[in-house]
């Protein structure tokens, strides 16, 4: 710890997002730097806890403190040595993580300003990569085994990094056209510029591991659902066609890394309108334009001009409200059928050093929304075919007399909200997983259900762990 009383003296500086009438007009990444100074100074804000609980909230087990300190004293090859010690993609984390570490962080629980972590993670990893520290690792012994990961996301990219380190010859199976998954084709380039992915995977590819695109090895269904909701691909009919039994034959050992690529659905009357589409549709489209792939104007999905209603409270609802204003939208409306969390930083229910479950406002939110919770949505409304409107209800929720999940009870008249663009953003469904051949292990949000790409990165560690174990055991 560079400085012991910094935290007392140095407030928590953000680096704040670019202003909003800048921003709106491009898919540029929203979030600004802090200068080399700036940044050092909040590294010193760290006081090194006796029980770092930063540590213990990051999934990763990210050694905050480690890095702070180096950071602080200007030591930036120490500061990525000892973050990439246990992250591998910093870059990635650096910029869409929540931070978890940081709600956990001790400075948060003393006056509600911790320790800038995340920033902190993309700064040192910048440095890194412009001062050379980052290079292809040409000095991997090979041990002669053969993995397949079949799903480049970041679960499938952090197990294919560890293994091929470890000397594995690792293939990845990926069915879309460029691996990164929902980094690349959900996550809106406003909060993560796909080059970022590039130069990693460049990396990935110098430092010996191989990429198969267009391939498609058939894992796991869509629990209580037989028909899969369209997901991120765009791959064509001629895409060849694997399978986990095939492949767990010709290499040493699987990772099925698929994710979770069926979003629920909303089944209410008009579902079939012109005009209704999950939010990947939206969002993995316009991910595909920015990087120069072309739609025909029947297959393109566009708010310009449209009034939106974005249904469902989270973070994927948040990211098609960006992506909604960045179109031209004319309006935009996001509902959620759960009531408003709590205001501010403490949540009552779930206290520090857990995650506080409190009301978010997003960037996206800042750039213009009217956020309404307690509804219900009734049906959707049309005519020739094309969405107008949405009869939506709203709704309260009172304790169940025999416990167990809360009743809901309408309360008020129906209304109608006006839109010509609906998104549904209601989460994505855990896959279930046949038995596989003892040598095929399940990582990432395809084995724990949607989730977040730090947990999905720490569990594709941890699944290259066991492939390891495995072939070890069983050699
Ligand atoms: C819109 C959106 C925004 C998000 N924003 C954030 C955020 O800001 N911060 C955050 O931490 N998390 C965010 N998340 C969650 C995060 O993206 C996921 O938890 C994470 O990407 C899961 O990683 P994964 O590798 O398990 O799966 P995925 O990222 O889904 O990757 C799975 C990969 O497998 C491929 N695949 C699927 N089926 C097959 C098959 N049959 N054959 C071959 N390949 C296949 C897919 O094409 C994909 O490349 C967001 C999610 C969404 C939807
Ligand atoms: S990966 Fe996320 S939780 Fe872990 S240290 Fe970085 S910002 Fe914090």
């Amino acid at each position: 710890m560079g400085n012991p009383k910094a935290f007392l003296e140095i407030g928590r500086q953000e680096a704040g997002y670019r202003p909003v009438h800048d921003r709106i007009h491009d898919f540029g990444e929203v979030e600004q730097t802090l200068s080399t100074r700036e940044r050092k100074l909040q590294a010193s804000r760290c006081m090194d806890c006796g029980v770092p609980f930063c540590h213990w909230a990051c999934p990763l087990g990210n050694k905050a403190p480690e890095w702070n300190d180096a950071l602080y004293k200007g030591d930036w090859e120490l500061a990525y040595r000892l973050l990439n010690s246990t992250n591998p993609f910093p870059e990635f984390t650096g910029r869409i993580c929540p931070a978890l570490c940081e709600k956990a962080c001790v400075l948060n629980r003393f006056n509600h300003e911790p320790t800038t972590n995340r920033e902190d993670e993309a700064a040192i990893t910048e440095m890194a990569f412009q001062e050379g520290f980052i290079q292809p690792r040409t000095d991997i012994k090979r041990n002669g085994k053969r993995v397949a990961v079949i799903g480049a996301g970041p679960a499938g990219l952090a197990a294919a990094n560890d293994l091929n380190l470890m000397g594995y010859q690792v293939t990845v199976f990926e069915k879309n056209e460029a691996a990164g998954g929902l980094l690349r084709y959900g996550i809106p380039n406003f909060k993560l510029n796909k080059a970022i992915i590039d130069r990693r995977i460049g990396l990935l590819e110098a430092e010996g591991i191989e990429f198969r695109y267009g391939a498609t090895v058939p894992a796991g269904s869509p629990a209580g659902s037989p028909a899969a909701a369209p997901a991120a691909s765009s791959v064509s009919a001629e895409s060849p066609v694997l399978s986990v039994a095939t492949l767990s034959q010709q290499y040493d050992a699987v990772v099925l890394a698929t994710g979770t690529p069926t979003a629920r659905d909303l089944k209410a009357p008009g579902r079939e309108l012109k005009g209704v589409h999950f939010a990947l549709e939206l969002l993995s489209q316009q991910n595909r334009v920015l990087a120069g792939i072309e739609f025909s104007k029947d297959e393109r999905i566009t708010a310009k001009g449209k009034d939106v209603l974005v249904i469902g409270g989270g973070d994927t609802g948040s990211d098609c409200i960006g992506t909604a204003h960045r179109q031209g939208c004319k309006s935009v409306t996001q509902i959620e059928i759960m009531p408003r969390p709590v205001e501010g930083p403490d949540d009552p229910q779930n206290p520090w050093p857990n995650w506080p479950r409190t009301l978010k406002t997003t960037s996206s939110h800042e750039e213009g929304c009217t956020r309404r919770w307690n509804i219900n949505t009734l049906e959707f409304l049309g005519e020739n075919g094309h969405l107008t409107g949405v009869k939506v209800q709203e709704i309260d929720w009172k304790p169940n007399p025999e416990g167990g999940r809360p009743i809901m009870v309408e309360k008020g008249k129906p209304e109608i909200i006006k839109a010509e663009l609906v998104l549904l953003a209601m989460g994505f469904l855990k896959p279930e997983h046949p038995a596989y051949p003892q040598n095929v292990f399940v990582c990432g949000d395809s084995a724990n259900g949607a989730s977040l790409v730090v947990r999905a990165m720490a569990s594709g560690k941890q699944t290259a762990q066991k492939v390891d174990k495995f072939l070890h055991d069983n050699a």
